[in-house]
């Protein structure tokens, strides 16, 4: 199935949502007046991690709340579920298991619901953004999540493509780019030509295991290791302790990033018999760059890759691109100047431009584009990163569609039969570099049968396949003898089945509704418990200067709003105690005003 331009117009649709669904963090961009503008969720920021929780009572958190809750609840939490789109992978909660799919499109459905809010009207379509080394099962996987969210997808597009049409909006002058995108679990580089109003992939690279969260490892082991010399405590089979310790080392890296020092101060961070244990660390930007020098040389290669694929010298490139949060590291700003001689763009907001880029690609499908803007002048071609292969005699991969094709393409090869009066053949479907099929991703197999009995080496079967400009494959065959068209299904064996799919999809509705009233009593619970944590603090500070009289009255509404939050938790959690924290957290705030504090 191929998306023209054309087929979805027709009839009046709703805006199309554009969204970057990263393996940390995701962010939604619409077309407002023919210019992208990012979306704000409902607590108020522009990019949404890409977590979930499972709290105990079986309610489903999303986003900010599940990561904070993360350290509490560390075997309900689920990070970086991007990494195993595509795989066999399933996540057991309560003794049902979830596909990487379900997981993803509870990320989504919370998108989608942000951006309903935001733009005031209901949301159907999107287009959503993959890496470009994502291969058929991980695309095809991506797409499945978004139609258990309810989701329309009208495209996938690659991360790459869509930063540079964000690029080429205000730069739509011919030239040659190269797109650097290090986030928190995948690296991707792409050399993209801006042309005349075209924008061509020529090639991409990259290491589908390698980002910030690496760089985090690092930070996090060195504590560890700290740790266990001058306290002499292994903390790494505490699972609480290690997610302080993850997000710690995260916070520290992100200072580095403009700061020379970090501080990891972490109190109470083990209890032995002789008592509680403290973490405080110090961290300087050089010993952060020595232990992670290896990780960020590891990018080089796949540039190297790209330039080489797309026939280009590093002197070719007139721009670089940075896109990804970790780019925002010093030292991979140094690294990526070195290997292409040029100083990197500023322009682009490295956490946005690829949501904002698939909401111009989402805004020129659904039509919604004044013609003889910026945007509706570009046409955006894509290429897919991988070969695709069938096997043939020994296990060898026979190339019938080479990497770096620009998408939607198509071809055909003749099939015919082994033996006398075989009625079928199996073909197998791969998709990966690698000379032997073992070495590349099985996409599926297929039996054609009905052939019509006939001697070995006669029957003409034409297969044609195609990749889609999803980057998807299709797989149709047709019986050149009797002129008879078969079209078959490739599914990877990993994926999800239509009914699965189907039945998904309706689990997260009925889910939906219920989620949200949940997500507004976690929030004030933890938005009290920060309340409080400030005013005590404020007490500890102001205990010199503040008279007996205010000293009092802010302690008494302290603790009434302590006892209200109890021993609640964000997973054990109901309506009683929320109007209860509530009340608590009212009367503490008017104290506070009351008092002129
Ligand atoms: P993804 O596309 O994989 O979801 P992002 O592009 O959102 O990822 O990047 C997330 C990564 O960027 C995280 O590892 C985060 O810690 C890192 N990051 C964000 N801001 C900074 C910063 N100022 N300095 C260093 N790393 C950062
Ligand atoms: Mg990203």
């Amino acid at each position: 199935m191929i998306y023209r331009q054309s087929e979805s117009v027709g009839g009046i649709m709703s805006k199309v949502i554009g969204i970057d669904l990263g393996t940390t963090n995701s962010c939604v961009a619409v077309l407002e007046a023919d210019v992208p503008t990012v979306i704000t969720n409902s607590e108020g920021y522009r990019t949404t991690p890409s977590v979930v929780a499972f709290s105990k009572d079986g309610s489903r958190l999303v986003g900010d709340i599940a990561k904070r809750q993360a350290a509490a609840n560390a075997d309900r939490t689920i990070f970086s579920i991007k990494r195993h789109m595509g795989t066999d992978y399933r996540k057991k909660i309560d003794g049902k298991k979830y596909s990487p799919q379900e997981i993803s499109a509870m990320i989504l459905r919370k998108l989608k619901n942000d951006a309903e809010q935001f733009t005031g009207e209901q949301v159907t379509d999107a287009v959503i953004t993959v890496p470009a080394y994502f291969n058929d099962a991980e695309r095809q996987a991506t797409k499945d999540a978004g139609r258990i969210a309810g989701l329309n997808v009208l495209r996938i597009i690659n991360e790459p493509t869509a930063a540079a049409l964000a690029y080429g909006l205000d730069n739509g002058q011919p030239q040659k780019i190269l797109v650097y995108d290090l986030g928190g679990g995948t690296f991707d580089v792409s050399v993209i030509e801006i042309g005349d109003q075209v924008i061509e992939v020529l090639a991409t690279s990259g290491d589908n295991h390698l980002g910030g969260d690496d760089f985090d490892e690092r930070i996090v082991n060195f504590l560890v290791e700290q740790f266990k010399e001058t306290d002499g405590i292994n903390l790494t089979k505490d699972t609480a302790a290690m997610q302080r310790l993850r997000e710690e080392a995260e916070k520290a890296k992100k200072e580095l990033s403009s700061a020379m020092n970090a501080n990891i101060n972490l109190p109470f961070i083990a209890m032995t018999k002789s008592g509680p244990h403290h973490m405080d660390i110090n961290i300087t930007r050089s010993l952060f760059e020595s232990m992670t020098a290896d990780l960020i040389d590891r990018t080089v290669t796949p540039v190297e890759n790209a330039l080489h694929d797309a026939g280009l010298k590093k002197t070719d490139i007139n721009m670089v691109l940075l896109v990804g949060g970790s780019t925002r590291i010093p030292a991979v700003q140094e690294k990526v100047r070195r290997i292409c001689g040029i100083e990197p763009s500023r322009n682009l907001n490295p956490d946005e431009c690829v949501a904002m880029g698939a909401a111009v690609q989402g805004g020129k499908l659904g039509g919604q584009l004044t013609a003889g803007s910026a945007a509706s002048e570009i046409i955006l071609m894509d290429v897919t990163p991988l070969s695709l292969s069938i096997e043939t005699v020994g296990g060898i991969a026979s190339r019938l569609i080479e990497r770096n094709t620009t998408i939607p393409t198509r071809h055909s090869q003749i099939f015919t039969t082994a033996g006398n009066f075989q009625t079928s053949v199996d073909i197998k479907v791969f998709q990966g570099e690698r000379k032997f099929t073992r070495d590349n991703k099985l996409l599926g197999n297929f039996r054609l049968s009905g052939i019509k009995k006939a001697l070995a080496g006669t029957p003409q079967i034409e297969v044609t396949f195609d990749i889609d400009a999803n980057g998807i494959v299709n797989v149709s065959a047709k019986d050149l003898g009797t002129g008879h068209e078969q079209s078959i299904t490739i599914t990877s064996s990993s994926n999800m089945s239509e009914e699965e799919i189907e039945r998904a999809k309706w689990e997260a509705e009925v889910y939906g509704s219920k989620d949200a009233e949940k997500q507004d009593i976690v929030n004030l619970r933890i938005e009290a418990g920060q309340l409080l944590q400030n005013t005590e603090y404020m007490l500890h500070e102001h205990r010199k200067d503040w008279d007996k009289q205010t000293k009092k009255q802010v302690k008494e509404a302290c603790q009434r709003l302590s006892k209200a939050i109890g021993r609640s938790t964000p997973e054990k959690i109901d309506e009683v105690t929320a109007s209860n924290i509530c009340e608590a957290k009212d009367y503490l705030e008017n104290t506070l005003s009351r008092m002129g504090i």
